[in-house]
This record gives C-alpha cells, structure tokens and sequence, in this order.
C-alpha cells in the first residue's frame, strides 16, 4: 500500500508508546476502540500545564487562575468548533461518555411519565442502556428496542414502526464499538423529530474517525470520550442543544456550578457551569483540545481515508483464515473486526497472541445484546487507527495462524 497520504513514520514517531516492547516483542496496538494512544503534544501539554499553569479555574483572580480559565475556555471552544456548535454553552465538559450518557438520561427524570416510551437500539453499548434502564424504573416509561440483523446493521423500517407520539428519547450508537457499523443516525434523527422526541447519539466511536458537524445532524445531544481520540482519560464531551440543556436539571450539586445558595434554595449558574460541578479535569480538557489539534491537522478525511484501507486489507487477509466468522459486515462500517475461529475460545486466541506482543480485545465488548444475536459470548476485536500499518496487520494474521495450529 502507498502511504501518499501522509507520512506514517512521522506519525508513528508522534507516539512513543508505540516504540514499546511487550513482552520482548514490538508492541502491535491493535485495540484502539478500547482506548487510544497518546501523541508526544499531548503527552507534553500535561506536563505543561502542571509545571506551568495549575491553577483552579474560574474562583480565584490571581494570574495563574485567569491563565488556566483561559485555557480551559479555549478548549471549550475548539470543541465548539470542531462540532460546528452553535454556541461554546452547549459544550459541557463530563468525565466521559458513560458520565455525558447519565447525565441526560437522569436529567429526564422529571420530563417522563409512567407509559412514556423511550428507544434504544440491539447494537448499544452497556453505557448507553443502563442509565436509561434505571431511568425506567425511575418514571415507569418503557424501553423500546430497534432490532438489527445479520449484517449487524439496525433495521430502519422496524425503527419506524416503533416511533409514535408516546416516544420521547431516541439513544442510538453513531458507530458500534463492537462491530463497528456505522448507524444512519442523520435518518433516526430527523424521523424522531417528527414525533416531537429527543435523540442523544453516542459518538464514542465515531468522533475519531469522522468530522461530526451537530447543526447539520440536528442532533439534541452528541457524546463521546477524549480518551478515543487520542486525549488523556477521564475527559468526557457532552454536546446539547441550548434548549435542551436548560430544560434538563443539574445532574450534581457542589461548586461553580450555583448563582447564589442559602440554606433555603439554591439557584443554578447559567450553561455551561449548571453541569459542571466542582473541580474539572482541567489538565485533562486542555490536553484533550491537543488531541484535537493534532487529529485536524492530519486531517480527518486523510484518517478516514487511510483507516478504510487498513480495514479493506485485514478483512481480506483474515477471510483467508479457514473457519473464520467474522461478525457485523455492514458495507458501512469503521476499522473494527470482530471475529471468531471455528470452536476456539476466543480468549484462548487473544492471550497467545499477546505474548507476541499484539493487543486485542477478547470478550463480548460491553455490548452482550449483540452477542447474545449471534449466540456467542465473545469475539475477537481487532480496530485500526491511522497509526496501524500493513505490517502490523500481517504479524497479526501470522501470530492467529499459530495460534491457531496451537489450539485445534
Ligand atoms: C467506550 C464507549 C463508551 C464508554 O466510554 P467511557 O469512556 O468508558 O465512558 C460508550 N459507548 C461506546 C460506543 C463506546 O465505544
């Protein structure tokens, strides 16, 4: 393959996890939908920040104060831009997508009644069913869910049969972390608005590989973790419209986030602070402004571009393998592959493989509804980012080959 688009040994260096040895082998990443790794800029902005700048933010009007509420201000608003936001008190920084998904899903607790209805989809992640699950059982409104088939893709036609004026909150997946389909999320968002309801998109494994753009979705809610795009841990992103954000209450109660308090009542603080209570990660949110920066400045058609590759190549080099199912064959899918290996546990496949350095993920993916469909209790996970070569991938296939041999 031609590397034309962009230097992948530059890009490469930009990492220097990605140097390691693990257990006396070169280190082969390949469980990128689990986490990201880390480039040397944003690494670096860490240690800036606290050799030069740590400060709480927002209270104190000393120098240090003003310079890291400026930061992380400005961070603020580069996700605002990179979201095509209307407004930066629409961004609202969380501890990730599981927090930004609790978040809403309690903040409709008092706009629900008993017989409400809400809809999920077959292809979520755990986060996004089990808040809403407990919501559930808060306000007796009832869980719907769009079915999916053998693709791994959701099926639209049953989505609308689901739909009716009894429906309030939509919450679907942009990509599965599990399969990675990707989810014809600007179609589910604009039919639910024709019942008046909401939607809150799960963008955790979208927002690394594509440029989201909130206005034209007309989404009311968009989430996802800095730490999938290749930022720190601990740094989540709540978009919300600004209509939507001020209907819903605060989900904490604590610091920064009141206008005045007594012992009697409280008021709130306006948007963005009413849902950021205490002390942020502010570390964190401005490192995560890095990541960002270093993700537009490769472009993220060139990511998208380059991953598409990566996935066309180790599709066809893992269908080579005799006995291989690989599960979830949307034409529309990011660079995830989840597979099994005739009967083989595939835990067994994934701990061989990581003493020759290669990581994986082995396990259902906090995404059981899915493997129940396919009556299995886990697959193999491999999922590419831009920073994978062809190389890798090969290692990959040789390494289950012998595992393979090992097992059978
Ligand atoms: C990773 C992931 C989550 C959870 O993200 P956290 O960072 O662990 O909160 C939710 N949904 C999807 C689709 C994910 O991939």
């Amino acid at each position: 393959m031609k590397n034309t688009a962009f230097n992948i040994t530059s890009i490469r260096n930009d990492f220097p996890i990605l140097n390691l040895k693990v257990n006396g082998k070169q280190l082969v990443y390949l469980d990128n939908a689990a986490t990201t790794q880390t480039p040397k800029v944003v690494i670096d902005s860490i240690v800036s920040y606290y050799s030069k700048l740590n400060a709480n933010i927002h209270r104190g009007a000393h120098y240090l104060s003003q310079k890291a509420t400026e930061a992380y201000e400005d961070a603020r608003k580069k996700f605002q831009k990179h979201l095509n936001a209307q407004s930066s008190n629409e961004i609202i920084f969380t501890s990730g997508t599981t927090h930004s998904i609790n978040l809403v899903a309690n903040g409709f607790i008092n706009l629900l009644n008993s017989g409400d209805e809400i809809i999920v989809s077959h292809l979520e992640h755990h986060s996004n069913i089990v808040p809403w699950q407990m919501l559930c059982k808060k306000t007796g409104a009832i869980m719907r869910v769009i079915p999916m088939n053998e693709k791994g893709e959701l099926i639209f036609s049953e989505y609308e049969k689901l739909l009716s004026n009894k429906t309030k909150v939509v919450f679907v997946n942009h990509v599965s972390n599990a399969l990675g389909t990707i989810n014809p999320i600007k179609e589910i968002i604009s039919k639910a608005h024709e019942f008046g309801a909401a939607v809150l998109i799960d963008g955790a494994q979208a927002l690394p590989h594509f440029k989201i753009d909130v206005i034209d979705l007309d989404v009311d809610f968009y989430v996802g973790s800095a730490h999938k795009i290749y930022g720190p841990t601990g740094v989540g992103i709540l978009y919300g419209k600004e209509k939507w954000l001020n209907k819903i209450p605060p989900y904490q109660g604590g610091g920064e986030m009141i206008d005045e308090v007594t012992f009697e009542k409280t008021t709130y603080a306006k948007l963005p602070n009413k849902f950021e209570a205490g002390t942020p990660n502010i570390a964190g949110v401005i490192a995560s402004a890095v990541a960002l920066d270093y993700i537009n400045k490769i472009g993220l058609e060139k990511i998208e571009k380059r991953e598409a590759e990566l996935l066309d190549y180790a599709t066809k080099k893992l269908l080579e393998i005799d006995e291989i199912k690989i599960y979830g064959d949307s034409s529309n899918k990011t660079s995830v592959i989840s597979f099994n290996i005739g009967s083989i546990h595939p835990y067994d496949i994934g701990s061989i493989i990581d003493n020759e350095g290669i990581a994986v993920r082995t396990g259902h993916h906090c995404a059981q509804p899915i493997m129940d469909y396919f009556n299995i209790s886990g697959t193999i996970r491999i999922s590419m980012s831009f920073y994978n070569t062809i190389e890798e991938i090969d290692s990959l296939i040789n390494s289950i080959m012998v595992a393979k041999k090992m097992l059978s």
